[in-house]
């Protein structure tokens, strides 16, 4: 059955030169990069905070992937990193030289920086569709507890994660498969946790990125991972299963934990992979929430009761919400590829470099070799609509391609590359397409992003 919605007139509440939408690494990097080029920037996002995964899901491990040796792009990323630790929202990680951000810290070091850079931020707000001119994006529609509304602009970036609004605009976008999708995952933080004793159990057992294969996963490496560190949990959960605290077919109870700190609170408990949710429907959302939340109190349960220095384990809050992993990709003017990231892809429309770091479809490389890849303004620019750039997880490439540009500090490099283009379109009057590449990129390096 359908009803049809009446046509109705909207109030245009802003106009900005650049409108973004979403404001995780991606978002909040663009929105930053696209104000210090001295043009207006709205950052729309729909939950109550900037951050995206990072203060959304509880994602706190934006550079786990850092050793002596790895080249990255530096620029807005980076900047996450040093104002969280200069705000007491950043700790060393656990198994690396990279940071771990404090996901509620995070919220406040966000704030910082949008109203530092002038940014006018529009929280509570979730996009529904673009405005269209022809094949132009003009704006975007947004529904909130004040209706809908219209926010103009001369150029949108999309960064919701899902291209949401590339798809609502009619640009051709890659919806992986259900059954092919990284899985979605319930996050959580702990309490109660006695951090002596639960140290001197990893020292006395530790997990390498090796055990991240077994059981249900499979996991190839380049051999080199597999012998190094990882705050992986696995045992207290087979444990569980074999004596039916968990049942004996959830197998996908295990993971990482992100931090634990002297306060005991474990932090980014990374624990629940649910198979077969796509981000993109509401009632797979609502189906795995509920399920997720099940599977992460057994874990709980598990860790109480195998896991030393967990005795007095208690929930200490879930993520604001799941956590989504993969769903629609561009098709972009140019889509990455795997060999792009495993053969230190050169690009002459270079927005900043990434290392050969790949995480996820059973692949797990870590960058200890200094080799590293340019990311292309190309994998930015959807197919067949103007007035739009994509950053963030949904530009355009392979599964492989995603396994490394989803990484947030990747995202950031997107976002920041799509801020100044941006930007540069808007001053100069020309098309996303034809923006001066040298120029953004002189920009880019003038930010602190490496760029080659
Ligand atoms: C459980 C989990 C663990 C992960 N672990 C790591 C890790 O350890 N390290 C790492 O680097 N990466 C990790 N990732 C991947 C990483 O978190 C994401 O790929 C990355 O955050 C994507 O950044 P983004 O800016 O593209 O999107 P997001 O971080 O998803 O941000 C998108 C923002 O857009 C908003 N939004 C979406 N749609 C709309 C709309 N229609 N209107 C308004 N706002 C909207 C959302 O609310 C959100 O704030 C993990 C991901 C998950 C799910």
């Amino acid at each position: 059955m359908q009803i049809r919605e009446p046509a109705r007139a909207l109030e245009v509440i802003h106009q900005a030169d650049v409108v973004v939408v979403g404001a995780g690494p991606g978002g909040l990097a663009a929105a930053l990069a696209a104000a210090r080029c001295g043009v207006s920037v709205a950052l729309v996002e729909r939950f109550g905070c900037f951050g995206g995964n990072i203060t959304t899901v509880g994602v706190e491990g934006f550079s786990w992937y850092r050793h002596e040796a790895t080249i990255e792009a530096g620029g807005i990323g980076r900047e996450f990193e040093d104002r969280a630790k200069a705000m007491s929202a950043g700790s060393a990680s656990s198994q690396s030289l990279g940071t771990e951000l404090d996901s509620e810290g995070f919220k406040l070091v966000a704030d910082r920086l949008v109203e530092a850079a002038g940014i006018t931020p529009m929280l509570h707000r979730a996009v529904v569709a673009p405005v269209m001119e022809g094949n132009r994006v003009t704006g975007i529609i947004t529904e909130s507890k004040a209706g809908r509304e219209a926010i103009l602009a001369s150029v949108v970036i999309d960064a919701s994660g899902d291209a949401d609004i590339a798809h609502r605009a009619g640009a051709p976008v890659w919806h992986t498969a259900r059954e092919e999708m990284l899985a979605a995952s319930v996050m959580f933080h702990v309490a109660g946790v006695n951090k002596a004793r639960f140290m001197e159990e990893v020292k006395a057992n530790p997990h390498t990125y090796a055990d991240w294969s077994g059981g249900e996963w499979t996991v190839e490496t380049d051999g080199k991972e597999d012998e190094m560190f990882s705050p992986f949990l696995k045992r207290p959960f087979e444990q569980a299963r074999a004596a039916g605290l968990i049942p004996a077919d959830l197998t996908t109870i295990a993971g990482t934990w992100g931090m634990v700190h002297d306060t005991g609170e474990m932090t980014y408990m990374n624990l629940v992979h649910l198979d077969g949710c796509d981000g993109t429907d509401p009632d797979d959302l609502t189906r795995f929430e509920i399920e997720g939340r099940r599977q992460a109190m057994l874990a709980v349960a598990a860790l109480r009761a195998y896991a030393p220095g967990c005795e007095g384990l208690r929930l200490r809050n879930f993520g604001m919400t799941i956590g989504i992993r993969d769903s629609r990709k561009i098709d972009a003017a140019y889509n990455m590829t795997s060999a792009d990231v495993r053969g230190e892809a050169r690009f002459d429309d270079t927005i900043g470099v990434y290392p050969e770091f790949i995480d996820g479809y059973g692949l797990l490389v870590l960058p200890t070799t200094g080799r590293y890849m340019h990311i292309p303004y190309r994998a930015l620019l959807p197919r067949g609509v103007e007035g739009l750039l994509v950053a963030g997880r949904a530009i355009g490439g392979d599964k492989i391609a995603h396994a490394a540009t989803r990484n947030m500090a990747a995202c950031a490099v997107t976002g920041q590359g799509a801020g100044v283009a941006a930007a540069f379109a808007v001053k100069s009057g020309v098309g996303l397409g034809a923006v001066d590449i040298a120029a953004v990129q002189k920009e880019l390096t003038g930010q602190g992003v490496r760029i080659a």
